[in-house]
């Protein structure tokens, strides 16, 4: 039997461990995690990301190792054993891993951006608010995600809080852009080279949090041009397995945020509402089988459930509705699992997600 090595074990590695039933592969994972979300679909090595002994263990147990997170120890995954097949490339993660890099990188290839400066002084962030206009966006180069390790500057008083708790060093600062909405573009390419895409989903953010996504986009330009921006990065990168890039709507243009070498939240409607889910394209990309069809089957919609799942679950559970529990310790601000929605058009999937969210916020 084919055996995956999956680095992290949580839900992503979980809906990624599914999946992989469904293909009839193993899934093993390496995580210092006690109980972890995907220790519901495989085994897993319990070990810090970074050790070299579990790392090693790993790749000596499997065909193929891949992650589904991007702050993955790039060092430790280039130290794997000669011969140990990787994917997504390590490259990809150790731009994603640093917001300058990753931005440099988009510039270089023509992808749109905020205007942006590297800070690692006083002096430089003074400088940036000035060249950039109030308001900015500070951010950590590394280890920021979900809106951590990031503030939103609009005058002297923030200024001054944001260098107090990110100091000046190490640090990004972005235009704020004034977005209509964000979109994220997912695809994925295998070693052969075969490219597939996704929809566009429309996502909402919730204190930096994704809160719901909607697919499809109907904007067939918009589609077009972040189809052709995530190709780019595909290429360059010599990327194999799904990719996310998250950009900022504005009129008919699109800013690059970020992009994210994995599966991503924004793609879970994908188990229930396309023909082929993120998850299982991401195993076939990385397996080097063809991809599976992307096609939607109806409009679909995706609640995050944060801090606290639902008491009553009826109406979360019954189609056109598809509960998730990712099987964790409610805690303010943590993922436990999501809904899909799938309705025959948008109006229905907005009116069910629509009651769904008074639910868990009456
Ligand atoms: P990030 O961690 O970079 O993905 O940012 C989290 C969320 O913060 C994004 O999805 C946006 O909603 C918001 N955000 C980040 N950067 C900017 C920006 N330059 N302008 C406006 N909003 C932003």
């Amino acid at each position: 039997m084919t055996r995956i090595g999956i680095i992290g074990a949580g839900q992503l590695g979980q809906m990624l461990g599914y999946a992989g039933q469904r293909l009839g592969v193993e899934c093993i994972f390496l995580d210092p995690a006690d109980n972890p979300p995907a220790a519901a679909v495989g085994p897993v090595l319990k070990f810090p990301f970074d050790s070299e002994q579990g790392l090693a263990q790993l790749a000596g147990e499997v065909d193929v190792i891949t992650y589904e997170f991007e702050n993955v120890p790039v060092n430790a995954v280039r130290r794997l054993p000669d011969g140990t097949s990787v994917y997504p490339p390590p490259r990809a993660l150790e731009f994603a891993q640093d917001r300058l890099a990753e931005k440099n990188l988009f510039r270089r290839l023509s992808i749109p951006v905020p205007g942006f400066r590297a800070v690692d002084s006083a002096e430089d962030l003074h400088n940036a608010s000035h060249e950039l206009g109030l308001p900015i966006v500070l951010k950590t180069r590394r280890l920021g995600y979900d809106g951590k390790g990031q503030r939103f500057v609009r005058n002297q008083e923030e200024f001054d809080a944001s260098v107090e708790e990110l100091g000046a060093t190490d640090l990004i600062a972005e235009q704020w852009v004034d977005f209509d909405f964000e979109v994220s573009a997912i695809g994925a390419r295998n070693a052969s080279g075969e490219v597939i895409h996704y929809p566009l989903s429309q996502n909402e953010h919730r204190n930096g949090i994704l809160h719901v996504s909607r697919a499809p986009v109907e904007y067939a330009a918009l589609q077009e041009t972040a189809t052709d921006y995530l190709e780019r990065l595909m290429h360059e990168l010599e990327y194999v397995g799904v990719l996310a890039l998250e950009l900022f709507v504005k009129g008919d243009s699109l800013l690059a945020n970020e992009f994210a070498p994995r599966v991503h939240n924004s793609g879970h409607w994908t188990i229930e509402g396309a023909q082929t889910s993120q998850f299982e394209n991401h195993l076939r990309a990385i397996l080097n089988l063809p991809p599976g069809p992307t096609e939607m089957t109806a409009t679909a919609g995706m609640l995050n459930l944060i801090g606290t799942m639902p008491e009553d679950r009826t109406s979360f559970e019954n189609p056109p509705c598809f509960l998730h529990d990712y099987g964790k310790e409610p805690r303010p601000g943590r993922k436990l699992g999501h809904v899909t929605v799938v309705a025959s058009d948008a109006a229905e999937r907005d009116e069910i997600l629509g009651k769904l969210a008074k639910l868990l916020n009456p």
